[in-house]
């Protein structure tokens, strides 16, 4: 395998998506740097992998310096909150992972010629007024609402990675990442599908905000980190959306989720969040075309294979 070899960083690895990343790297023959500081994450999801002598942890917060030792040849800076429960719960520090912790990450890679990869997020095209999302669009964001504080954060990381880029030459990639699920999630996380699941093994109603007309596109987190691979290991230095852009209803990914449980399950309406997108959907023309990719798993399997996750815990 061409990679194998490579050192790479991974920040946030501990988390959900962090760790099925740094699982792939090593399966691809890299030696991995996990940091992370277990603000979302936490250790039970890298506890597989820490026997492999390939496969460092550190316990670190990316907003203060980092040092660490050796050589590196790629940089995924994954680390941020990205749960809207976490919007409320803990804003300044997603503001401060965004812009310090991604100046932190970048300074790091310049100092080791690093190449370095964002994960950003569909939410920076915020509320959208543009259907479905290319990666031209502006977006539409309400920097002073509750979810003002992921959204801008984001949107400020992509703005220092891209004067990185420009002003200093680093080689760097931003992956702008639409809804993603999989085993690791936190069940209490206040997404979509990880509430969604929760609810229906329990035995709950699915709490369906507004009349549930508004839609999303979820991806399998499998088909995400190909996408993350692919991108870093091209030449592509333009914001690159990973999703899927097949658009569902939440009533209809409820529906879907209910059938797969036992399909005796009920939902109820609540009110709708402030600034809850309404439509949500990836152009993924740019990935098609740039990077070959785009999403293999189906919603249907996606969903069986995190379902069966969570009814095994
Ligand atoms: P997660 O909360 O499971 O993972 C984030 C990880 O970052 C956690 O392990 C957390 O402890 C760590 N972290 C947070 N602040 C840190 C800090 N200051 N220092 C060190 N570590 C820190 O969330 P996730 O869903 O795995 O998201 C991973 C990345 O992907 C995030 O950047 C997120 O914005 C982005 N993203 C995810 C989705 C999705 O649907 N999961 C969608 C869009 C973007």
């Amino acid at each position: 395998m061409a990679e194998a070899g490579k050192r790479a960083l991974v920040t946030g690895g501990a988390g959900f998506v962090g760790s099925h990343l740094c699982e792939r790297l090593l399966h691809e023959g890299y030696w991995v740097v996990c940091v992370d500081n277990l603000c979302t994450g936490t250790l039970e999801n890298v506890a597989h992998l820490t026997d492999d002598p390939r496969f460092e942890y550190i316990e670190h917060d990316v907003t203060t310096h980092m040092n660490i030792s050796g050589e590196l040849d790629e940089v995924y800076h994954f680390a941020s909150p990205a749960s809207p429960m976490d919007f409320e719960r803990i804003p300044v520090q997603i503001l401060q992972v965004g812009s310090v912790g991604t100046h932190n990450a970048l300074g790091l890679a310049k100092s080791r010629g690093a190449r370095f990869l964002l994960a950003s997020s569909s939410e920076v095209y915020g509320d959208p007024l543009v259907h479905p999302q290319h990666e031209d669009y502006r977006g539409n964001v309400n920097q002073i609402g509750v979810r003002g504080v992921y959204d801008e954060a984001k949107r400020y990381a992509e703005s220092i990675t891209m004067a990185y880029h420009r002003h200093h030459g680093l080689d760097t990639r931003i992956a702008r990442v639409f809804n993603t699920h999989g085993p690791r999630m936190r069940p209490d996380d206040g997404r979509i599908i990880s509430t969604f699941i929760s609810q229906a093994l329990a035995g709950k109603p699915l709490t369906i905000h507004g009349d549930g007309s508004q839609t999303r596109s979820i991806q399998y987190v499998d088909d995400l980190i190909e996408g993350v691979l692919r991108l870093m290991h091209s030449g592509e230095t333009r914001p690159v959306n990973l999703g899927n852009p097949v658009e569902l209803t939440v009533r209809e990914i409820a529906g879907l989720i209910l059938d797969l449980s036992d399909g005796s399950g009920t939902t109820i309406q609540t009110p709708l969040p402030t600034d809850d997108p309404k439509r949500r959907r990836p152009d993924i023309t740019r990935a098609r075309e740039v990077l070959g990719w785009e999403p293999r798993v189906s919603t249907q399997e996606g969903l069986e294979k995190t379902l069966a996750w969570f009814q095994e815990r």
